[in-house]
């Protein structure tokens, strides 16, 4: 059993006075030594260690050994901690993104790319998100590193931010389930997990100069929930620390977030990983509570040499040894912030098992479990965002041939750009997906329609756009059905920058139409990070799937739904806008001097659009199934447990013909507040699988958290006497029963 991080300060205080004489007699056989003994509580054994270090040692591990390792301390045993990206599977970690993952590089690992953070939030699934986190961390173990850096749970502020596709979508309360059980499935295999990047990182223009200017209540209620669960709920190891700054001061050395917010409001123990290269000063940054800075060694030298490195604005470099022991001499850093910090990177060490059971690169990567999981989820993860005539799933026995079209049929685009981005064994496109999982009577012609903007030049001209599209045309003409797989690419939605426009890369809206124009059983895949622009072609084509970036094995997920071999029943964890301007951030972002103002507050995503009342697209939550499911008799009661709410349950029916699962989302609505509140908040959801005709009773428990907003005023979450609309439903926009109940005092 590993063991928590819960202790009292009583506790340690006697066990550490318990343990003081062996090491001042220090005549212990080293073996025997207090730190070495797996038996003895963790915190003992950090404060053991700590007291045998010397402040060289301990200053030698506040900054990396290179691109993604920690200073080992051979005399003492101290292990490194080598880390790995993180969040989608594992990247290479001999350094950065732009040079270990282009396809000719000369060093790199192949493993399972799971599906991007957006398609996991589509699953809804927090179990299966747990499995994911938990086949993240056996790969992780199997290649011998002993951290992975991830989860992203960055809110989608705007649809444009070029990292969309890493985070689990625009809400609090979804992003903090899938970020605990991602967590909790990374560390039941002794993994560090890394919940990324503290705080309101959310763009990527200028990401390492931009001031993020957020209010509290904005903080507290948006940005921070999923943090704080990771800490509280997942007891997550570690933390990065982002590369902005956040309300005027660049996260990595920011006390009020660290330390105030961090340590002191949620109880953090484990470490603070800087982003690579997002510090920019010795004393504030030790005095921080920033423990780690990465990258280090040569290769952060070498690196931030780099024009691009100096144009970008990466900092670095000022927690190498020299600099600390200055400080530490001029009296700036005391020895006792050295202990805090360098004890957090050693309790990490020990609460993992990593200490006493170091990893060696043993296992297996990219397994059938681990593949039949990738493919799992990225069919869950599959929206159904339109399918009139019930054109979906494909009936062999009416559709003999099939036109598969678009930039994205033949190509499998299995993750965004960046430092995410997994180099897979194999990934399956569409198309294969589609040609391996049609029966022989069906007939498939392939044409490209358009290239993807800014891969063939060649292809680009006006000329070829014209001969492509025509060729597309043509083949849909003559099937009986066309499947247009459209969207972006991983060097057009990436790290490093934001999406230059929500609308679709160049040619592909025309690509549609003309499609559409010829062949009346027209479906649309998208393969995106996010939403796009719509507008020119959604009224003219019956069906449109979101496929997200599904990692390695999407194409046969979407095959998988194609053919309704899996009944869609993923649900957006992002709005979907009609147009930009429509977005909540539209007009301040990306900001103006480098300042950026969250002026929208707490109204981010939905809770935008129902207060502003702009009718989406396709509202949160929302996605379309081959069957039917109603829902009834909603009841509400007293909680029966002590401590919690309310009691809530009502009835789910498939009432159509095929099995399938539903997504269930509970919002609650507070009517009475002396504050403004969201029109509605989700604060529950269940995926249930029901049979044709079966009828399933689901339960939720609400606790005193779902009713509460955060008080600025009071500097804590209140929940204000009254009554609290609960609202149960398919989508934030197609709630099917509510209820109501009292809650009395504050919580
Ligand atoms: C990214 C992090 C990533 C790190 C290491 C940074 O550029 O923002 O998310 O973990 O690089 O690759």
């Amino acid at each position: 059993m590993r063991r928590s991080f819960s202790f009292s300060r009583l506790f340690i205080f006697a066990a550490v006075i318990a343990v003081l004489p062996s090491i001042a007699q220090n005549s212990t056989p080293s073996d025997n030594l207090p730190y070495k003994n797996r038996d003895l509580a963790v915190e003992l054994r950090v404060q053991d260690l700590l007291g045998r270090m010397t402040l060289g040692e301990k200053v030698a591990m506040l900054s990396g050994a290179d691109w993604m390792s920690t200073v080992p301390n051979a005399r003492l045993g101290i292990p490194s901690i080598k880390m790995a990206d993180g969040p989608l599977g594992i990247r290479f970690w001999g350094g950065p993104s732009s040079e270990t993952n282009a396809m000719l590089a000369k060093d790199k690992v192949t493993t399972t790319a799971f599906p991007a953070g957006i398609a996991m939030g589509a699953t809804w699934d927090a179990e299966l998100v747990q499995s994911d986190g938990q086949a993240i961390g056996q790969e992780v173990k199997a290649l011998g590193r002993d951290m992975i850096l991830g989860p992203t749970v960055n809110i989608n502020r705007t649809p444009l931010w070029g990292r969309n596709f890493e985070g689990f979508g625009e809400d609090p309360y979804l992003t903090s389930r899938l970020a605990v059980a991602y967590i909790k499935g990374v560390q039941s295999e002794g993994v560090i997990a890394t919940v990324k990047h503290f705080a309101a990182n959310n763009q990527e223009f200028e990401r390492h100069r931009v001031n993020a200017i957020v209010d509290e209540r904005a903080l507290q209620e948006i940005y921070f929930p999923a943090f704080k669960a990771a800490v509280q709920e997942a007891g997550v190891w570690s933390v990065m620390s982002a590369y902005n700054k956040l309300n005027g001061v660049y996260c990595a050395e920011n006390s009020a977030l660290l330390k105030g917010v961090l340590q002191d409001q949620w109880g953090f123990k484990g470490f603070v990983v800087s982003d690579w290269g997002s510090t920019y000063s010795t004393v504030n940054t030790v005095n921080a509570g920033m423990d780690v800075e990465m990258p280090g060694g040569q290769p952060m030298k070498d690196w931030l040499k780099k024009p691009k490195t100096i144009e970008a604005g990466n900092g670095g470099g000022w927690l190498v040894p020299e600099k600390v022991l200055a400080a530490v001499s001029a009296g700036k850093i005391s020895e006792a912030t050295i202990n805090d910090n360098v004890g957090r990177i050693l309790r990490a060490i020990f609460v993992s098992g990593q200490f006493d059971n170091p990893h060696t690169p043993s296992g297996e990567i990219d397994t059938p479990a681990q593949r039949a999981l990738a493919r799992k989820a990225s069919g869950e993860s599959i929206v159904l965002l339109k399918n009139t005539g019930d054109l979906l799933p494909i009936d062999p026995s009416k559709i003999h041939s099939l036109a598969v079209i678009g930039p994205s049929a033949a190509v499998a685009r299995t993750g965004g750009g960046g430092s995410s981005l997994v180099s897979p064994k194999y990934s399956v496109s569409p198309l294969k997906g589609i040609q391996d999982r049609a029966s022989a009577n069906i007939k498939i012609t392939y044409a490209v329609g358009v290239t993807m903007e800014g891969e063939d030049p060649s292809q680009e001209t006006p000329d070829m756009r014209e001969r492509l599209k025509r060729e597309a045309v043509n083949a849909a003409a003559k099937a009986d059905a066309a499947i247009i797989v459209i969207g972006r690419s991983a060097k057009l939605e990436s790290e490093d920058f934001d999406i230059k426009s929500l609308d679709l890369p160049a040619g592909q809206d025309d690509l549609i139409e003309a499609v559409a124009k010829v062949n009346k059983k027209t479906i649309v895949v998208l393969n995106a990070g996010g939403p796009v622009i719509m507008t020119r072609w959604i009224a003219q084509i019956p069906a449109l799937l979101d496929m997200w970036y599904g990692g390695q094995e999407a194409g046969n997920a979407i095959a998988d739904v194609l053919f309704g071999d899996v009944n869609p029943s993923g649900k957006l964890p992002v709005s979907f806008v009609k147009k930009w301007e429509d977005s909540p951030a539209y007009g301040h972002y990306p900001g103006e001097k480098l300042q950026v103002e969250y002026a929208e507050g707490i109204y981010v995503g939905y809770r935008y659009f129902d207060k502003k009342n702009i009718e989406p697209l396709f509202p949160f939550g929302y996605g379309l199934s081959y069957t039917k499911f109603e829902y009834s008799d909603l009841k509400v009661s007293p909680a029966s447990e002590p401590g919690k709410l309310a009691d809530v349950s009502f009835q789910l029916r498939n009432s159509g013909g095929r099995a399938g699962a539903e997504v269930v989302e509970l919002y609650i609505h507070d009517g009475h507040a002396s504050v403004d509140r969201p029109v509605q908040e989700l604060k529950g959801f269940q995926r249930i699988s029901l049979a044709p005709g079966e009828t399933a009773t689901v339960h939720f428990t609400l606790d005193p958290r779902d009713t509460a907003f955060y008080s600025t005023a009071k500097k804590s979450w209140v929940t204000e006497p009254g009554q609290f609309d609960v609202l149960v439903g398919a989508s934030s926009r197609d709630i099917r029963v509510k209820g109501s109940f009292n809650a009395n005092s504050d919580q």
